[in-house]
């Protein structure tokens, strides 16, 4: 036999030869020549690297070109590349505040104010009715200050940015105090002693990981030190023999040795006259709480439990926001206008005293006996599907996002089994699908919380598994 024809490569197309098909110039019409292109050498490249693993033979190349593999995995790559990017998706995992899933879904009339800005000019800079420039979260500000009970407040793009401005604006070149267990890692590389050095001063921890009280922030406090901070330890929970300094004692030792004061308080739990308490949350510290202690300057977080677009917020004292202010780098961390529109919004919403409305905190009220007649309904629909097993069950949600790390939330979940479907499997074929769905699994099986459906969800996570099932077929 010609010993050519035994070379397992020899049968590869040439990438000119690819696109030459029909089916080829189809996907080129999708993503462009260009990207098909690439996508034509990779795969290629591909299979010569499994040709070269595997020790595949000429035959059983030959046999997989006919069989149309090649075809089959340029089709897939073009719609994973269609299906990426930001879109939709349905939250059935019971997570509200999902930071893989966008964190915390915005009001609908919030969600509308951030479409008309985006698409449209807005007032933004500008006094409407004096027609002088004025500053773009002038009115953001004083909504926080209403809200939170502050002299003045201020918005910049996330807390961490907050954090960041505080730090450097207080005590760049200084000493920063920090209580050792306090000195908390966010998810997404988010480090308080990184952020320190970032923004330029110097951490000086005290106490001990369990205990910090005012006198080890007494002992530190020194000429040097810029600013006294305490942070919430927002994602974990310690017990057992611990304790952490009392706010009102820190504020006080800040006045008494003319040290600005600020708390870090990450989630926001921010209550509003009107609004049910978010009771279940336990021991989560209040906003108004904190700003009422006296902290110069209180951050936490727009799209924790405030249930807003994605910002960090600033409420405290006036000559201290107004150093904020001043700081050069706030420019460089100012809000766009679509997330001060979605954010006034939201405050709005609050003062109004609709804050129940907002979708986290609606999420975070439902009770189990709420959800359990869309459990049924979900359950039922479920097991409506030839080879599906679908039953209800008694289930805990999660908060999210850090906040409330201990408190789970009592809930109902529907428990899937598709014949012949792994857990895994049809976890990623729900995710895969449109819109995709995220679910939860435990003890491999996939589990559906109703918790952190939004409207029109139920019936879409229905179709979804559908869809998912039979495509297994
Ligand atoms: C979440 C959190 C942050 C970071 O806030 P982002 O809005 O995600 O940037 C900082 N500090 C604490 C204590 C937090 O909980």
């Amino acid at each position: 036999m010609d010993p050519a024809a035994q070379n397992p490569f020899r049968p590869l197309p040439a990438v000119e030869e690819v696109l030459a098909d029909p089916a080829a110039a189809a996907l080129a019409a999708r993503v462009g020549r260009e990207l098909l292109v690439r996508f034509v050498q990779e795969e290629l490249a591909r299979w010569r690297e499994e040709i070269r693993a595997r020790g595949l033979d000429a035959a059983a190349v030959r046999a997989r070109l006919e069989g149309g593999e090649l075809a089959l995995a340029l089709a897939a790559r073009v719609r994973r590349e269609e299906g990426s990017g930001i879109r939709r998706a349905v939250n059935a995992a019971g997570v509200v505040l999902h930071t893989g899933l966008g964190r915390a879904p915005v009001h609908p009339a919030a969600a509308q104010a951030m479409a008309e800005a985006a698409a449209s000019y807005c007032v933004l800079e500008v006094d409407r009715f004096t027609g002088e420039r004025n500053r773009r979260d002038d009115r953001l500000s004083a909504l926080l200050a209403r809200l939170t009970g502050a002299e003045a407040g201020l918005a910049v793009n996330n807390n961490a940015a907050a954090v960041l401005l505080l730090l450097n604006t207080f005590a760049a070149g200084r000493a920063t105090v920090v209580s050792r267990g306090e000195l908390v890692e966010i998810g997404g590389s988010f480090r308080m002693p990184d952020v320190m050095e970032r923004a330029g001063t110097r951490l000086v921890e005290v106490g001990t990981t369990n205990r910090t009280g005012i006198d080890d922030y007494r002992r530190a406090a020194g000429p040097d030190t810029g600013l006294l901070l305490k942070v919430h330890t927002s994602n974990f929970r310690m017990e057992g023999f611990v304790a952490e300094v009392d706010p009102a004692a820190l504020v006080a030792l800040g006045r008494e040795r003319g040290i600005p004061v600020a708390y870090d308080l990450g989630s926001g739990l921010l209550e509003a006259e009107g609004a049910t308490p978010l009771a279940m949350l336990g021991a989560e510290p209040r906003v108004r709480a904190a700003v009422a202690a006296g902290f110069d300057a209180v951050t936490f977080s727009g799209d924790k439990l405030l249930g807003g677009p994605q910002a960090g917020l600033v409420a405290g004292r006036r000559a201290a926001i107004a150093e904020l202010r001043a700081n050069a780098l706030y420019r460089a961390l100012r809000l766009d206008k679509v997330a001060i529109a979605g954010l006034e919004k939201t405050l709005e919403l609050l003062l109004a005293g609709r804050g129940d409305e907002i979708p986290a905190r609606r999420m975070l009220f439902a009770t189990a006996d709420d959800l359990r007649p869309a459990a049924e309904v979900l359950a039922a629909a479920a097991a409506a599907i030839p080879g599906v097993r679908a039953e209800i069950a008694a289930g805990e949600s999660q908060p999210g996002s850090g906040s409330a790390p201990a408190v789970r939330l009592p809930t109902w979940v529907v428990r899937v089994n598709a014949a012949g479907l792994g857990a895994e499997e049809l976890a990623a074929r729900l995710r895969a699908g449109e819109p995709p769905v995220f679910a939860r699994i435990q003890q491999d099986e996939l589990l559906l919380d109703p918790r952190t459906f939004l409207a029109g969800d139920l019936e879409r996570v229905a179709a979804a598994l559908r869809a998912a099932v039979e495509g297994a077929g």
